[in-house]
């Protein structure tokens, strides 16, 4: 161990030498030695000395206490000092220089050995407590973190200055009774603030520590982490308690907005499916208590909304539920929860209501504020809704069999039309379990490629030849036999399974008129009907393209048949559409001629080839006059502006007599041919041919 260096301050030459011998004997070493003040600063500086025995009367300007006090203040060297004098006056005036020591003289060797060792020991102490306290206070600067310090005897509590500045107050701001703290918390979180507290300096948890919102001095609220640990007597008692206050707002905000996204559809900004369910179970449970009070759930989905979206653009559809959301909201009450479900599902909770009555005028109310025009870009809209509402009853004990029932219900609304309300009743479970079964179903005929396609030949009336063929699609469901278009073809249109279904029979209708083609039938087509989902596609020519190089068919052997509701929801994109299956040689018929808008003028905008009467009128020839005429104007106007006309549904001779007299171009019907297998079609057309040569 390295040597102590003593220096010893002292104006007397005997006892300075005195005090010098006795250190060497005591092992220490004598540093050096002065006998006025200022040189002992001097020195002292120069030497660095362990320690410095310092006699209070020094020669000189500065006496030793003031020299003590440099020393302290400047070296931090330990100081004892050495003096005659013991009297109160000499003591108080030495008490500011923080001298480790007093020895009075004379004193012996063993006095001045403990003086040294203690004051030796205590300034290392207070060094190293310096320095821990000084790594601290660093390290709660870094951190950024408030120091509190609460003294549990006089109940006064110490906020550091970067405390209060979170709070947005200044050092005297703030009261030093931990009330005037206490009270700035927010008042729902006052009681578990306490409670942790408590069970703290109870000894019943080993920290304190708490996260809480507490008011800042700009009125609002901010989240604070607060820690902090009691200090306890050998009892166990508390008697002080000091700890941390960490700003987390920010962490607390993202926290609420994670927790928010999670619950909220991130759209409309309304309660998702998971948040819907909870209040509604929450209502169930609440109702279990009190069986009078009833409440409803409405199921909301809009009607033709995939075609806004399919037509418009998804940015305008989702302008469109916007819109909606805050209509929606509209009609309700505040405690009324609506929530999108998804796409454009929209879910009700209609927390109490008298009775139905109550309900369907809820409904009516959302029917008509739907109703009003909703510009979408340049396009106006008139939106309307198909609404499925459920009462509250006994034997629901579950949100999900009431969201189940309302969406039966709205399922049963859509197939009356739509834009109309209904009311559940058991009945509709078992259908909407159908077409739930329906719909699973024609998902394994899409795989599986369950389809039959039937052609129905169309003759030309010019010279009775067929000049080609309307595909009609049957599935062929493994256990229910052959079902026709009708009792799928919707439920394919509402899922999107449409899309594979129609590319599967595009495919397959485009083999068959190549074969018929190679077979001699060189003028042949195929007609297939395209539904609005198909039409709306925009790949739709691409995919036409693609179909006709890989099946080697040239574009007038195939034809397209879509409907007037179909053409005319957005002009501009038909005509787009048209011209380019037009580019490929591919023909499109207007099916179903008749049963819609049907202007003609309107009509000549597109790039149509032809026109199908619909079968509707055919029936009517010789039964209603009206509709002879309108066969006539259709036929004449028709072929005015250059379109083919097709008669569908021909039945009767005298049809087809009255439309060989008005100049019809061709037929199609039960009367000359019924839909057909391939094969047997391709038979007929052989034995045509043959007579023919
Ligand atoms: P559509 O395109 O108007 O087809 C004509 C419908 O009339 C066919 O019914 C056909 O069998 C029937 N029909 C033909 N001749 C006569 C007749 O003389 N008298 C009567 N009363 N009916 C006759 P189908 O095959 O049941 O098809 C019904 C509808 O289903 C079709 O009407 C078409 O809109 C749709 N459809 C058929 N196949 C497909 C398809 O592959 N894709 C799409 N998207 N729709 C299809
Ligand atoms: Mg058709
Ligand atoms: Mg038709």
């Amino acid at each position: 161990m390295q040597k102590v260096k003593i220096f010893i301050a002292e104006d007397d030459e005997v006892i300075a030498s005195n005090i010098a011998a006795s250190l060497e004997k005591l092992g220490y070493i004598i540093a050096g030695h002065a006998d006025r003040g200022e040189n002992t600063i001097q020195k002292v500086e120069e030497i660095k000395p362990d320690l410095v025995l310092v006699d209070i009367h020094l020669k000189g300007q500065m006496n030793g206490v003031a020299v003590a006090k440099h020393i302290h203040s400047y070296f931090e060297i330990p100081v004892i000092f050495i003096s005659a004098h013991a009297d109160t006056l000499t003591l108080n005036n030495a008490l500011p220089a923080q001298a480790y020591g007093f020895l009075i003289k004379p004193f012996e060797a063993r006095e001045l050995k403990s003086n040294i060792t203690m004051a030796l020991y205590k300034h290392d102490m207070t060094r190293k407590l310096r320095e821990s306290e000084e790594r601290y206070s660093l390290a709660v600067r870094a951190a950024n973190d408030g120091i509190w310090d609460w003294n549990l005897k006089t109940n006064d509590i110490y906020y550091s200055i970067r405390w209060m500045d979170m709070l947005g107050y200044k050092e005297g701001e703030i009261g030093t009774n931990p009330n005037d703290w206490f009270k700035l918390i927010h008042p729902d979180d006052q009681k578990a603030f306490q409670v942790n507290l408590i069970s703290h300096l109870k000894g019943s948890t080993s920290h304190f520590e708490y996260e809480y919102r507490i008011q800042h001095s700009n009125g609002r609220y901010i989240w604070v982490l607060s820690r902090g640990l009691a200090v306890r007597d050998p009892k166990g008692s508390p008697y002080r308690m000091a700890g941390s206050q960490s700003d987390i707002t920010a962490r607390k905000l993202a926290e609420e907005r994670l927790a928010h996204d999670a619950v909220h559809d991130a759209l409309t900004g309304l309660p998702n499916r998971v948040l819907f369910l909870d209040r509604l179970q929450n209502r169930l449970e609440r109702t279990k208590r009190n069986q009078n009070d009833l409440f409803a759930v409405m199921f909301i989905d809009l009607d033709r909304f995939k075609v806004v979206n399919d037509s418009l653009g998804h940015a305008v559809g989702d302008q469109l539920l916007v819109t909606i959301a805050s209509r929606l909201k509209l009609c309700l009450r505040l405690d009324d929860t609506v929530s999108r479900l998804s796409g454009d599902e929209f879910a009700i909770l209609l927390d109490v209501i008298k009775d139905h009555s109550e309900a369907s005028q809820i409904a009516d109310r959302i029917r008509g504020q739907l109703k009003t025009t909703a510009m979408l870009g340049a396009v106006e809209r008139f939106p309307t809704a198909s609404i499925g509402v459920v009462l509250f009853n006994k034997s629901y004990s579950k949100a999900e069999d009431l969201l189940r029932d309302a969406d039966a219900a709205m399922y049963h609304a859509k197939s009356l039309g739509g834009n109309q309300y209904q009311l559940f009743d058991n009945s509709m479970h078992t259908s909407a379990v159908k077409l739930i079964r329906l719909e699973g179903e024609l998902k394994r005929a899409v795989e599986r490629k369950e389809w039959l396609i039937h052609y129905q030949p169309i003759f030309s009336l010019v010279d009775g030849k067929p000049m080609g063929a309307e595909a009609l699609v049957r599935w062929l469901h493994p256990k229910r036999g052959i079902l026709l278009p009708k009792e799928f073809i919707d439920v394919a249109e509402d899922t999107g399974l449409i899309l594979p279904i129609g590319e599967q029979i595009l495919q397959e209708a485009s083999i068959q008129a190549k074969v018929w083609r190679e077979a001699g039938n060189t003028e042949f087509w195929v007609s297939v009907n395209l539904s609005a989902r198909q039409f709306q596609d925009a790949n739709l020519v691409e995919k036409i393209s693609n179909i006709l190089s890989i099946t080697g068919l040239p574009g007038d052997g195939l034809r397209l048949e879509i409907t007037e509701s179909v053409a005319i929801r957005d002009t501009e994109y038909t005509i787009k559409v048209l011209n380019g299956l037009e580019s490929l040689g591919v023909k499109t018929s207007l099916d179903d001629f008749g049963t819609g808008y049907s202007s003609i003028s309107y009509l000549k905008q597109f790039p149509l080839k032809v026109l199908k009467i619909d079968k509707s009128f055919i029936q009517d020839i010789k039964i209603n006059e009206k509709s002879e005429s309108l066969i006539k104007a259709i036929i004449t106007m028709a072929r005015s502006i250059g379109l083919e006309v097709v008669a569908e549904g021909v039945e009767e001779e005298e049809q087809l007599a009255f439309l060989n007299l008005h100049l019809c171009d061709q037929v199609q019907g039960y009367l000359l041919g019924h839909p057909i297998a391939a094969d047997e079609l391709t038979k007929s057309l052989q034995i045509k041919r043959n007579k023919l040569s």
